[in-house]
């Protein structure tokens, strides 16, 4: 007989003879009669299995542990228990894989820390299937949105030569024996016979390719595996990440920040409609306010404010008494707690910064006329800090060096990118969304470790 999955089985009409394939979540059984709710994780929703004990062994219903794997045959019979309109009277229980007590998920309950140990089995519980299900329609929403809207998808490459960013915070890729490295007078490693012939790095954006994807094609977007190396033991930073970075030719600063918006609160409008059943398990199990901090944030525009206002505020809520770790002077790097701060006690609503002092930005963003603040936009959210960092970019050629050079940044293997400057340049601007970021956000989880699969940090490479 062909398999029906549980989620298709839960609304299909009782009556018909059906099979199910799933792992057991839980068993309990009388003298009489044993319930077990199997789930195959098509949905969060389980199948109750009700197996008379008149027709099944001892043996074999002992068998049906939790994490046991089972494959069920029988009638598809209205319900008057279970809590859903259909349960399974199996007339066959087949254990396709038994699962001792030594099984790590087997009890409930267990802390996120304990799962993470368990990284390749969590994945079976509850919470990790609801996540990992609004992954995937969250990749899913941010496809159909950029097609819809006449983007294209550019694939960017992971192994790089220029360092986006100047940071040192990249993970080197060499083919070079390790253990006997050529160098030069000066202690240098010599990367002439590596295997690309020079220095290597796993990218840590996209962008600067995206800009010439974007200055042919007119608006595309990367969606991909994106490492930094940054020491950072937050619940906020993963080693190894997924990033979404549109670039737009001929977008300035407003359309950029439109685009922001429009673009988040299709992707969290897209959970509501898709994602229902997982979010509201989440909803009760890991936050209660969730769905409520969905529903906010696409029924409210976001504030809009310049880095210099914002400062204002944060002094002025120092002054009224309020404290904070970091300093906050016009100058400084805001960190994860101004930023809360302004979203979450100050507006109560998503904010965009722009206009950045140019010390603590990138070079390649637009200058303004004052010569001092840089056209950057980034989208704070309540509950993350920075879920966005997009800027206008510098198009003139000029403005662009005179940067560079007052950073010291050698350009050697920027030559290309300046080559969008060098021939037909135009205004255009883009974005970066860390995926798992926007996924905090909308499963409601604390850690970064807990919405992707099989997490990279600082000392963990396991599974
Ligand atoms: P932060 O200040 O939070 O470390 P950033 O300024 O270094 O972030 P950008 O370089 O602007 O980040 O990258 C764009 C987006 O990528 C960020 O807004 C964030 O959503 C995401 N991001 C950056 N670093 C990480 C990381 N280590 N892990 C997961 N997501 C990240
Ligand atoms: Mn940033």
């Amino acid at each position: 007989m062909k398999r029906t999955k549980i989620t298709d089985l839960l609304t299909a009409t009782a009556g018909q003879d059906v099979r199910v394939c799933g792992w057991v979540r839980t068993h309990r059984g009388s003298k009489n009669v044993h319930f077990i709710a199997l789930n195959d994780g098509s949905t969060i929703n389980n199948i109750q299995v009700v197996a008379d004990t008149g027709k099944f062994s001892d043996e074999l219903l002992k068998r049906a542990t939790t994490g046991a794997c089972l494959a069920v045959e029988g009638q598809l019979v209205q319900s008057v228990g279970s809590g859903q309109a259909v349960e399974v009277q199996a007339t066959s229980i087949d254990v396709l894989g038994d699962c001792g007590a030594d099984y790590p998920m087997q009890k409930k309950g267990q802390s996120f820390e304990y799962m993470r140990q368990h990284a390749h089995m969590r994945l079976r519980t509850n919470t990790f299937g609801a996540v990992m299900r609004i992954r995937h329609n969250m990749a899913m929403a941010i496809h159909t949105y950029f097609h819809q809207h006449g983007f294209f998808y550019f694939h960017t490459p992971l192994i790089t030569a220029s360092d986006c960013e100047g940071a040192g915070n990249m993970f080197q890729v060499t083919t070079k024996n390790l253990y006997d490295l050529r160098k030069d007078e000066q202690g240098r490693i010599i990367y002439d016979d590596d295997f690309f012939g020079e220095q290597t790095s796993l990218t840590v954006s996209g962008q600067l390719e995206g800009e010439l994807g974007a200055t042919a094609l007119g608006q595309i977007y990367t969606f991909g595996p994106t490492f930094r190396a940054e020491n950072s033991n937050t619940p906020r930073h993963l080693a190894e990440f997924w990033m979404i970075e549109p670039e737009m030719a001929f977008y300035d600063k407003d359309d950029l920040m439109n685009l922001e918006e429009d673009f988040i609160k299709y992707c969290v409008g897209w959970a509501l409609d898709h994602c229902a059943d997982d979010l509201a398990f989440l909803n009760k199990m890991i936050d209660k306010t969730l769905l409520e901090r969905l529903h906010s944030v696409i029924g409210q525009s976001f504030v809009r404010l310049t880095y210099t206002e914002g400062i204002d505020i944060l002094q002025q809520a120092i002054a009224a008494g309020r404290k904070f770790e970091f300093p906050c002077q016009w100058g400084d790097d805001l960190a994860s707690e101004h930023e809360r701060y302004l979203v979450e006690e100050h507006f109560h609503r998503p904010v965009i910064m722009t206009d950045y002092p140019k010390e603590i930005k990138a070079f390649y963003m637009k200058l303004n006329a004052d010569g001092r603040t840089m056209q950057g936009t980034d989208v704070l959210f309540p509950a993350i800090g920075e879920i966005i960092g997009g800027s206008v970019r510098e198009e003139s050629l000029d403005k662009l060096m005179a940067e560079i050079n007052r950073r010291g940044m050698d350009t050697t293997s920027l030559e290309w990118y300046l080559d969008t400057r060098r021939w037909g340049s135009c205004p255009h601007a883009g974005f970066g969304l860390g995926f798992e970021r926007l996924l905090l956000f909308v499963t409601g989880m604390q850690n970064i470790r807990d919405v992707i699969p099989f997490p990279r940090t600082p000392g963990n490479a396991q599974f």
